[in-house]
Formats: C-alpha cells, sequence, structure tokens
C-alpha cells in the first residue's frame, strides 16, 4: 500500500489517432517541470502514474498544476486487487477525514475482478456504515470514495484536483509570439500555449526611445509564461530604423500603421527563417485604432501567413482577470514606454487604405531596413538568467 499520483488525460484520451504522439509529449513536459524532483513514472494509454517522496507532494502537485494537457490530478493509495486489502485501504484514506455523509464509486477497468462495479460499491458501503458514523447520501455527499480497480493495481482516492486542461504543449508545433511589455500579448501566449502551441517571441525594441527596463520587462514577462513550455526565446529586433524612417516619410495618421505592417513583414519572415507556423499577437477588436477590423485588413495583408488573435473577442476585464491568473499583470502594468507608444499619433487613421500605404512605404526603402533588423537580431535563450547589460552593471 503506498500513496501515488494518479494523472487523468482527459480531452486527448478522444484524440484517437494521435493519442501516442500526445502522451509522449505530455510525458515530456511533465518529466520537464519534475526533472528536480525524484519521481518515476509509467504510463498507458488511459492513465500515467507518477512515484515521488511523500515531502515532495506539494511540490510536485504545484508543478503540475502548470502543465496543458493534463485534466485530473488524483493523489490515491495503491493497493493490489485483493478485496480485503482494498477494504483495509478505503476505512485508512477515510479515517480522518470531516464528513457526515458519503457515497462509493467503483470503476472497475480489470474485468478479472471477481466483484462488478454496483455490487461492489455495496460491499465498500455497507463496510463503512459498520465501521464508521458516516451515513449514505448518493446525491450530494461531503465525501466521494473512488476504487479504480485497473490490471496494474487498485487505486482508492476520495479528491481530484483538477488540471488546467488544454492539450500538451508542443503537439501543434511552434509558433511567434509578437510579445510587448503590455497586458495583452502575453495572456494571447498562454492562450495559445494551452491549444498546445509551443512559442517563439519577437520583441520590436526601439533603443535609445525604449530602455533597458521596457526590454527587460518583455524577458520577464516571457520568462513567467516559459513555465508553460521550457523552450521559450525571446528574438529582440531593432527596431529604431525603421521606426524613425517612417517617422520622417509617412503623414503622421498612417505611421501606426504603417509600423504594424512593418512587424508583421518581420514575424513573416522570422516564421520563415525560424520554421514557425503560425503568428500570434495580442490585438483585440477595437481596442485601438490599428486594432479595427479594417486596420486588421490593412496591415494582415502583408502576410499569407495565419495569424492568431487569442484574445481578439475578449474585454479588456476579462483579459485582465487571465493576466491576474497567470501573474503576468503586475509586470504588464510597469510603467515602461512601448515602440507602439513612443511616436503615437494624435489622430490615428480607424480606416486606413491598403493603396495609402503601399505609396507611402515607396517613399523608403524598407526592404533592406527589414533584412538588416532580422540579421541582428538579438536572442534570447536562457531566460532565466539577466541580460548581459544588466550583469555587466553588477560587476
Ligand atoms: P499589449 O497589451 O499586448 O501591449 P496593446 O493593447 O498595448 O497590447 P498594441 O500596442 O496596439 O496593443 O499592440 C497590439 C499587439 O501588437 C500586442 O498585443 C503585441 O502582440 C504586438 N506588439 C505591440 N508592440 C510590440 C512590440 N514592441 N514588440 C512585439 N510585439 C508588439
Ligand atoms: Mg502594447
Amino acid at each position: 500500500m503506498f500513496k501515488i499520483i494518479m494523472i487523468k488525460y482527459g480531452e486527448l484520451t478522444t484524440k484517437k489517432a494521435n493519442r501516442k504522439f500526445f502522451i509522449e509529449t505530455l510525458t515530456r513536459n511533465i518529466e520537464r517541470v519534475l526533472e528536480n524532483y525524484s519521481v518515476k513514472i509509467t504510463k498507458d494509454r488511459v492513465r500515467m502514474y507518477i512515484e515521488f517522496n511523500e515531502r515532495d507532494l506539494n511540490g510536485v502537485l504545484a508543478s503540475l498544476k502548470k502543465v496543458f494537457g493534463l485534466h485530473g490530478i488524483v493523489v490515491a493509495t495503491r493497493v493490489n486487487n485483493n478485496i480485503d486489502d482494498i477494504k483495509m485501504c478505503v476505512l485508512d484514506s477515510i479515517k480522518n477525514l470531516n464528513a457526515n455523509t458519503f457515497k462509493v464509486e467503483t470503476k472497475r477497468a480489470d474485468k478479472s475482478f471477481p466483484i462488478q462495479s454496483m455490487e461492489f460499491n455495496n460491499v465498500i458501503g455497507g463496510l463503512i456504515l459498520k465501521n464508521t458514523n458516516l451515513k449514505v447520501d448518493v446525491h450530494n455527499p461531503d465525501l466521494t470514495v473512488h476504487i479504480e480497480i485497473r490490471p496494474e493495481g487498485t487505486f482508492v482516492y476520495t479528491n481530484e484536483i483538477r488540471g488546467i486542461g488544454g492539450y500538451p504543449v508542443g503537439i501543434q508545433g511552434k509558433g511567434l509570439l509578437m510579445l510587448s511589455g503590455g497586458i495583452d500579448s502575453p495572456v494571447a501566449g498562454y492562450l495559445a500555449l494551452k491549444r498546445g502551441v509551443d512559442l517563439e517571441c519577437l520583441y520590436f525594441d526601439s533603443p535609445p526611445h525604449t530602455s533597458q527596463e521596457a526590454k527587460n520587462k518583455v524577458i520577464d514577462l516571457a520568462n513567467i509564461i516559459n513555465e508553460y513550455s521550457g523552450h521559450i526565446k525571446v528574438n529582440v529586433v531593432p527596431f529604431t530604423k525603421i521606426q524613425e524612417e517612417i517617422y520622417k516619410n509617412v503623414p503622421d495618421s498612417y505611421i501606426i500603421t504603417i509600423m504594424r505592417r512593418m512587424m508583421y513583414r518581420i514575424a513573416t519572415k522570422v516564421c520563415q527563417k525560424n520554421k514557425l507556423k503560425v503568428i500570434i499577437n495580442g490585438e483585440s477588436i477595437g481596442q485601438v485604432a490599428s486594432q479595427t477590423l479594417t486596420s486588421m485588413i490593412a496591415i494582415n495583408s502583408v502576410t499569407n501567413m495565419p495569424v492568431i488573435r487569442p484574445v481578439a473577442c475578449m474585454d479588456k476585464l476579462e483579459i485582465i482577470d487571465i493576466a491576474k491568473q497567470i501573474n503576468t499583470y503586475e509586470t504588464s502594468i510597469l510603467p515602461y514606454e512601448d515602440c507602439c507608444t513612443i511616436f503615437l499619433p494624435k489622430h490615428p487613421v480607424i480606416n486606413p487604405e491598403v493603396e495609402k500605404c503601399i505609396k507611402y512605404e515607396k517613399s523608403f526603402d524598407f526592404e533592406s531596413l527589414i533584412d538588416e533588423a532580422i540579421n541582428n537580431i538579438e536572442v534570447i535563450k536562457d531566460l532565466n538568467t539577466k541580460s548581459n547589460d544588466e550583469f555587466s552593471e553588477l560587476l
């Protein structure tokens, strides 16, 4: 008789064709978050089991709560498929619990076990009635005693922790998250990760108009969402020259539209170069002038890549709720400037025309500026270390 964590895959068990790949990816992701613990992981098509040191239980559970694709986490007691052992285990499992009513739910996946589920519910129910003061309530019990009789053993538990759901990160390949220091884009990244899309980030940096603090903030945000991935790196694009050229050559009202077309062009090239399948950003319909549907047409028309906007249809308050849940909010609201805000015109166009964008873009050689920017991307891989600049200041 020993404690074991049992993982329920939930949604992904329904994806029959890909099940093996799903489970392999999920296992790798779980191994990653538990790499600092001594655990033993075994799995089959419907369940995964994690043996652990009892002193690590809280840490292991906290880590598992950040793994997408994991729908139920159960700390069970495992016994052999033997009626007396199961009875002893049930009485032991409920002895210190605070409850007045109970029901028993048996799942007999091992058909060689001699007693059927319904009948076994009665056997165990009778045992509990005889040995405790608990009363039966099948509709709304304080306590449900789960007994799963599987070929590999019997698992007794009274509590199931909800996992965060979604799909294992990586099963959809990788996308490119346009990550600014704001509230929306980290949430967009989190939601993409939840659907199994792993990420690289792209940050447009405009020194000296934007500061090292603004860049560090973006790296901090990448660090927070990297807890759900472990593979995220940040591509920092030197965007100053492009922004200055736009500012010099483009009428005020079109500055933001053209700037965002440049961002999409760069994002597209980075996707091609790094074999990324989709662009993801934090645009939300109507939030600002560049996020009207007409603006999206003008901006989106420079790319053939699919663009996913996970927060497009959310209210700002809904986005903020998620940002708070995932711990990005407090960092996002730190007051550092973004390249989108430094050259903000008084009256940005709300309904930009593609023809005008093309005309204004002819006034400077943006293609070579884009190539130059891409060639000078700084890649930040090891997200948990401070950036070099900051480090040298400390020396
Ligand atoms: P956020 O809260 O994410 O900053 P926002 O409401 O401030 O979004 P915008 O500044 O208009 O909106 O930007 C819309 C989206 O464009 C952002 O969510 C982000 O995906 C992308 N973006 C904006 N600025 C940058 C930047 N400097 N680097 C990378 N992506 C950016
Ligand atoms: Mg922003």
